[in-house]
Formats: structure tokens, sequence, C-alpha cells
């Protein structure tokens, strides 16, 4: 029998990672999509346990030093945001298809620890669709959009430590072509 594996989804800011997991999430139920513990406050309509578990800063500062974060980072320089062990160890446990969407710090931490999982990265379909994504909105100066565009620019040049990648052309083929990558039948509900 094919053993489950753990897959990892990473890729740069902007890309759409949140979007292709919130598509896993309502239409792969044979997913299971680790929730992540953070720092970060909930945004409105966020639940708790559903799309993160929100811990203060000295709960995080627990999980860490009690070895129960199987990685974690601090993301865009603000909040930090980590991956519970037991939580991952006890599905995979159940034979689960565990996916983990998290940022490329994180998904080289996974890569230190479990080399055998299945790194998959999410990229944007052109550099131009990437600068529009990230500058698009015209709500920050000059200068923080370079900013941006130089961190996405080494973001991109992640891609070879990766096992795939996915292009997110179209949330619904990218989540397909994912679901598939981990060895599932794309089926959704
Ligand atoms: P947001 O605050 O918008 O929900 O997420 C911000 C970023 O945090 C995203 O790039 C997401 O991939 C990343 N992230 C979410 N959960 C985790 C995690 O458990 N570990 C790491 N390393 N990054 C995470």
């Amino acid at each position: 029998m094919r053993q489950p594996r753990l897959t990892v989804l990473a890729g740069p800011t902007a890309v759409g990672k949140g979007t292709v997991s919130t598509f896993i999430r309502d239409n792969y139920p044979e997913v299971w999509l680790s929730v992540s513990a953070t720092t970060r406050p909930p945004r409105p309509g966020e639940v708790e346990g559903v799309h993160y578990f929100f811990v203060s800063a000295s709960d995080f500062d627990q999980l860490v030093e009690s070895g129960e974060m199987l990685e974690w980072a601090v993301v865009h320089g603000r909040n930090r945001y980590g991956t519970l062990r037991s939580a991952v160890n006890a599905a995979m446990a159940e034979g689960k298809s565990v996916l983990l969407e998290i940022d490329l710090q994180g998904a080289r931490q996974v890569k230190e620890s479990m080399p055998e999982a299945n790194f998959v990265f999410l990229a944007p379909p052109s550099w131009d669709e990437m600068v529009r994504r990230l500058v698009g909105r015209g709500t920050e100066t000059e200068h923080e959009q370079q900013q941006r565009l130089e961190t996405a620019k080494l973001e991109l040049a992640a891609e070879p430590e990766f096992d795939h990648t996915v292009v997110n052309d179209n949330v619904q083929r990218a989540a397909d072509e994912l679901v598939s990558l981990m060895g599932l039948a794309a089926r959704r509900r």
C-alpha cells in the first residue's frame, strides 16, 4: 500500500497559497490540512481551530520550548506561525494525507527534519502577473513596492529546492493538480 505522505505547499508571498488551501479545505475532505498556531490576532470571520489556533506570545514560547513545533517562523517580520507536531503525527498515524501550507522558512525546516516529505512550490503564472498582484493595490509607496519585488525575486529563486511546481493560473486547476501530486484522486465535494 502507498505510504501516506506529508506534503508541504510553499511559495512566494501574494501567489495565492491561502486561496488554494482554502479551496482544498472546502472541497477535498480526503486532505487533512494542518491548522497552524499563530500569535497574529484573528481577522473578522476567522474561527479558532479552523483557520488557526490563536495563541499568546507566551503560549507560543511554551510550544517552541516543549518541542511541539515541527517548524515555526516569523512571517512578514511581525507574527509567529508554527505547525503543531503532535496533531500532524496523529493524522499521519491514522493514514491521512497531510498538507501543510506554510512559508518558505518553514518549508526549509521541514526539509531538514523530514526530507522524505513531498515539497510543492506554488508559482505565479508569470513575473508580470506577480508584479501586478504585489503592487496592484496601489497602497504602498514606490520604495515599499521595490522591497516587495526584491523579496519576491528571492522567494522565486527557491523553486529548485522543491520536488514539484504548480502554477497558480486558476485556483481550481492548481488545487486539482496539488491533490493529484498528493497521490489522491482529484475528486471534489
Ligand atoms: P496570514 O497571516 O495571511 O494567514 O498568513 C501569512 C503567512 O503565514 C502565509 O504566507 C502562510 O503561508 C504563513 N503560515 C501560515 N501558517 C504557517 C505555519 O504554521 N508555519 C509557517 N512557517 N508559516 C505559516
